[in-house]
């Protein structure tokens, strides 16, 4: 591991100070994504920032009826919440598919949603990546490409030593299901606050795979407001993996629908597993509106949603059966949401 200066301190206004100041400084919070990179020398920071105790770590309520959760609240406290089951199941259903009990209790609402890409080269320092070494190339192209995204990206088999190329996946489940809450991220940085639509806060890696985020050097994460549902709204998260546990999605799906009539129904939709960033199904949802949502509907909407989704081929086999999985599991979750009404 590559030596490092390490600051505890007093306050989020210094700590933001602090690592706006020295462009190889990092935040730490939970660390449960960060020291895995330190140690694998995919991180290799000047300074580490530790804001664990700085941030809020309360749950609060809001006038308008929604949550706010504290950036340092851990996913276990969040997942745990009396009102966050009641209200937004989805996000304690996507927590407590996260990670293992441990990693759990230490990471926090601040740091998960801007946890990395799992991507084996990624973590893999011999072999060329983009984002880890902006313009080495990209390995995973026709590589091992079962994690891998399939929408956002611009073909099936990009060039893999062009800059630009980078077909990874968000890990984070519980970033699929604040996509789907609508929710609001408060940052503060060397230049003030500043809120940022969920939706917006993660980007594709258009012409810079190294950034996973809008998030500029020196911004920290301080909360995320849950916007209140509507009455009577149900939601649920989805997510299928190689094995019942500590496993990053295949594919996931975050689903919210509410409306008392089919008339008057809205549905939302966010996916895991499948692009760089929670891919909202805008599409779908707008196909959706308004309709019963028979297997029949829901699978034509989807098949619209993903008209432009690229199967990358690969040495396992390739990742198109992320494209009809994607479906079927946007299918099964509505069609449970909409059992019982
Ligand atoms: Fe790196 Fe992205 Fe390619 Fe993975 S997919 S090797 S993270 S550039």
């Amino acid at each position: 591991m590559k030596p490092f200066a390490f600051a505890r301190p007093g306050s989020v206004a210094e700590a933001v100070r602090q690592v706006a100041a020295e462009p190889g400084a990092v935040f730490l919070g939970g660390g449960t994504n960060l020291v895995d990179h330190l140690k694998l020398g995919v991180a290799t920071p000047e300074l580490v920032v530790d804001v664990r105790r700085l941030t809020s770590r309360e749950i609060s309520d809001l006038p308008d009826g929604g949550l706010r959760l504290g950036a340092a609240t851990t996913n276990s406290e969040v997942a745990a919440d009396r009102r966050v089951r009641e209200r937004y199941p989805v996000l304690a259903q996507a927590l407590l598919a996260g990670a293992t009990g441990q990693l759990r209790n230490l990471a926090t609402t601040g740091g998960n949603p801007l946890q990395r890409t799992r991507c084996v080269y990624f973590q893999d320092v011999t072999t060329a990546c983009n984002k880890r070494e902006p313009g080495s190339g990209c390995s995973a192209v026709n590589g091992y490409t079962r994690y891998h995204a399939v929408l956002g990206v611009p073909s099936a088999m990009p060039d893999p030593t062009a800059p630009e190329t980078c077909i990874a996946t968000h890990p984070s489940d519980m970033a699929v299901a604040l996509a789907a809450l609508d929710a609001v991220v408060h940052v503060l940085g060397p230049a003030g606050e500043r809120t940022i639509p969920f939706g917006e806060l993660h980007r594709l890696p258009g012409d810079d795979p190294s950034r996973d985020t809008v998030l500029g050097h020196g911004e920290l994460v301080t909360a995320i407001d849950l916007p209140p549902l509507p009455d009577g709204a149900r939601s649920a998260y989805r997510k299928v993996r190689d094995r019942a546990s500590y496993a990053f999605a295949l594919v996931s799906v975050a689903a919210v629908v509410a409306g008392d009539s089919t008339s008057e129904r809205t549905v939302r939709i966010a996916l895991g597993g499948v692009a760089h960033k929670p891919w909202r199904a805008a599409r779908a949802e707008e196909l959706l509106r308004g309709t019963p949502l028979t297997e029949h509907a829901v699978g034509h909407a989807m098949g619209v949603e993903l008209t432009t989704a690229q199967p990358q081929p690969g040495i396992d086999g390739g990742n198109g059966f992320k494209i009809p999985l994607a479906t079927r599991t946007v299918v099964a979750t509505l069609r449970d949401l909409t059992r019982e009404t």
